[in-house]
């Protein structure tokens, strides 16, 4: 718990200090802020912010128009995702402040809103919802990771994996022939036009298990090597909210993973029983004071089953715009361990 105010980031940084942590950033070039970019980048910065736009058209429509309601987010909470347990979590540091007397988080996921929002007055919603997780500094240089991105977080009451994964495959084989015809310019000088093909479904399904014993090394990193097409991994170990077969030890969860590039997508079905929500925070060593609320509902018997997933919408922007770095299709990048000014 802290007192001091949210900026505790530090937002110091010149612009100076930024571009000399650019040029000693080694073999990936880190994004640059928009008034470092020379001419042509800031066209291929324009280009990548069509494809952008055309992404966020198709998924809000694929979504309003499937009967998902559309709610907007929230930053600052009392309760935010734990992010703990969890294999593929590397957080520097948590950001807390006061207000009003009162401690509260920045959203690190709506997980917690999600699953009462289903559980009371929206069983089918979606939100866009912006994420603070300051990550590991080394981070920087997978590509893959940014300090804020937005999730696109949906929810849906009394649904399991078969109906999560129907939704998402339709959403991400009808996103690559709209993106396809709508910004067909654009990604042919992105260069990506000819590579980026609808990807076939079903996707197949990995059990993380599996995967462990074929890769000797980290699977998430062999993974998206070894692909050609997007692929849903299930039963990984990780934060209570996902459901976890008592018997077997399974997990009813899943993540997408695209090719090259890594996880777009992470979600489950959840757990709504009181007493394995709390044995499961007791095991884990999260602290329930945090999740007063949540354990007041299913206390009560109001948690509802339900299931739902996560996109990284910059990590989907930029899988099909074929850019390098996730922060190439942030406007204003947040790649880690770099404070830019805006
Ligand atoms: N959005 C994820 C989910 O729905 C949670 C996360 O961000 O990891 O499970
Ligand atoms: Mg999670």
């Amino acid at each position: 718990m802290t007192n001091s105010p949210v900026a505790f980031i530090d937002i110091g940084t010149s612009r100076l200090d930024v571009v000399e942590s650019l040029e000693t950033s080694g073999a990936l070039e880190i994004p640059k802020p928009l008034d470092a970019l020379s001419g042509n980048e800031l066209v291929r910065k324009a280009q990548i912010g069509k494809v952008g736009t055309e992404v966020l058209r198709y998924l809000t429509n694929a979504f309003t128009g499937r009967g998902f309601t559309w709610l907007l987010p929230v930053i600052f909470s009392k309760s935010t995702d734990p992010l703990w347990p969890d294999p593929g979590a590397s957080i520097e540091k948590r950001v807390e402040t006061e207000i009003y007397g009162e401690t509260v988080r920045t959203t690190l996921s709506m997980i917690i809103h999600k699953l009462v929002a289903c559980s009371t007055a929206y069983p089918k919603f979606f939100v866009l919802s912006p994420n603070v997780r300051i990550e590991r500094r080394e981070r920087k240089a997978t590509g893959w990771h940014a300090y804020e991105f937005t999730q696109l977080d949906f929810e849906l009451a009394g649904a399991g994996f078969r109906d999560v994964r129907r939704l998402v495959e339709a959403v991400i084989a009808g996103l690559v022939s709209h993106v396809k015809k709508r910004a067909e310019r654009e990604l042919k000088s992105l260069g990506r036009y000819g590579s980026l093909k609808t990807p076939e479904t079903p996707f197949r399904v990995y059990d993380r298990e599996d995967l462990e014993a074929k890769y000797e090394g980290r699977w998430e990193v062999s993974l998206p090597q070894d692909i050609r097409e997007p692929v849903w991994v299930t039963n990984i170990p990780r934060e209570f909210y996902d459901f976890e077969d008592a018997a077997t030890g399974r997990w009813d969860n899943y993540d997408l993973f695209l090719p090259k590039y890594g996880e777009v997508l992470s979600g489950a079905r959840r757990e709504w029983e009181y007493g394995k929500i709390v044995a499961k925070m007791e095991r884990d060593g999260v602290k329930k004071e945090n999740y007063t609320l949540l354990l007041t509902l299913a206390k009560e018997g109001k948690l509802k089953p339900s299931a739902g997933a996560g996109i990284g919408v910059e990590r989907l922007m930029t899988w099909v715009a074929g850019a390098r770095h996730v922060g190439e299709v942030q406007a204003f990048p947040k790649v880690p361990g770099v404070v830019y000014e805006l």
